[in-house]
């Protein structure tokens, strides 16, 4: 099988956390459509297995008016799709739109809902509120998607455990097929960065950002969840086909400004530059990883998911490398080698990027 992911780099406003590049101006999605078209064309037959997959992601695809995104959709092979996801924010949303994505062939929604404390959502520059986030799940369901990804935030500003037990519980209470959880990361030049350095926010102490996160792994395991990998988590066979096949290293073609692409055996990157992009999508420049930035990506993506990473599917040089590196890890109990299979348990989950740290080759 094989996938393709649509990359829009559109969003209503910039929400202060977000390292993304992504603009409120829509003035060129109509161009980017275009060029998403002549990429496609193009770049087809880099995949000679039947695409099993689609992903629109962002940015904010739900800020595309579906008929737009029908023009990009149509040109897809459609027929063997058994998923096709769009990432939305709640307040794009409504009875027209679930049933628009529906016409056009989406069958599963991942949504960021982040919290449901309305003064944490504005603390961060959300758009939406906790219960537009609601009405949002309903309208799904009523709507007829009930494949449903959701994602909070835990270590928010001004986020206690009990507020982030209330809104996991929360989410949990949907029993949705899929759910995530992601630490809120401080990343140099977002407005998030410049208020912590201006000492106006707190980042959350690592103790408490490690109860959040054990909280959650519990409370979903206990409603019946797999922590399928570091953020995510599924009910039994609701795993997201599309996001294993970049753990896996199943093909999939990446459309779009900043898409990533890989055909099995070379992992390619487009230009992140929205008007380059739009500029050149005939020609469009692409850059390859060398080998040792693609061992590394097998490593850092394998390593963060529960499955690990098979040793046998390595070069005997890798191999004996990775072997030695992990060693130490091995010894210690933060990482487990059983059937030539390397993993990482979910008790050092935490840790897995300082664990990364000592085995990439620099
Ligand atoms: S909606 Fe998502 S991609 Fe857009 S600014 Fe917010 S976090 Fe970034």
């Amino acid at each position: 099988m094989a996938g393709i992911y649509v990359h829009i780099p559109f969003c209503h406003s910039k929400c202060i956390y977000c390292d993304f590049f992504s603009t409120p101006n829509l003035t060129t999605s109509d161009a980017l459509i275009n060029a998403l078209i002549k990429e496609y064309g193009r770049r087809s037959t880099e995949i000679n297995e039947p695409i099993k997959t689609i992903y629109f992601g962002g940015g904010t695809p739900s800020i595309i008016a579906p008929e737009r995104l029908a023009r990009v959709c149509k040109i897809f092979p459609l027929s063997n799709i058994e998923e096709f996801t769009i990432e939305v924010n709640p307040e794009d949303v409504n009875q027209v739109s679930v049933k628009a994505w529906r016409d056009i062939g989406v069958n599963r929604v991942s949504m960021g809902i982040q919290s449901f404390c309305d003064d944490e959502l504005r603390s961060i520059g959300r758009r939406h509120s906790a219960d537009d986030a609601r009405r949002a799940i309903k309208c799904l369901l009523d709507g007829g998607i009930t494949n449903i990804s959701c994602d909070l935030i835990y270590g928010l500003p001004g986020q206690g455990i009990e507020s982030w037990r209330r809104s996991l519980s929360e989410l949990l209470s949907y029993r949705l097929p899929h759910i995530s959880a992601y630490c809120l990361s401080y990343e140099p030049g977002t407005a998030l960065y410049a208020r912590m350095t201006a000492g106006k926010i707190t980042p959350t102490d690592d103790m408490i950002l490690a109860e959040m996160y054990q909280y959650f792994c519990e409370a979903a395991a206990d409603a019946g969840y797999e922590h399928y990998e570091i953020s995510n988590f599924a009910l039994p066979g609701m795993r997201s086909r599309h996001n294993s096949s970049y753990w896996n290293e199943t093909p999939y073609l990446g459309l779009g400004p900043g898409a990533h692409s890989f055909d099995g055996s070379v992992r390619r990157f487009n230009t992140n530059d929205l008007k380059t992009y739009i500029r050149t999508a005939d020609i469009t420049v692409i850059d390859e990883e060398t080998a040792d930035e693609r061992f590394n990506d097998k490593l850092i993506t394998a390593l963060r998911t529960a499955d690990g990473l098979d040793i046998n599917t390595l070069t005997s040089d890798r191999a004996n490398y990775i072997l030695k590196a992990s060693e130490p890890f091995v010894t210690n109990g933060t990482m487990t080698l059983q059937d030539s299979r390397l993993r990482i348990p979910e008790s050092s989950w935490l840790r897995t990027d300082a664990i990364l740290r000592e085995l990439i080759v620099i």
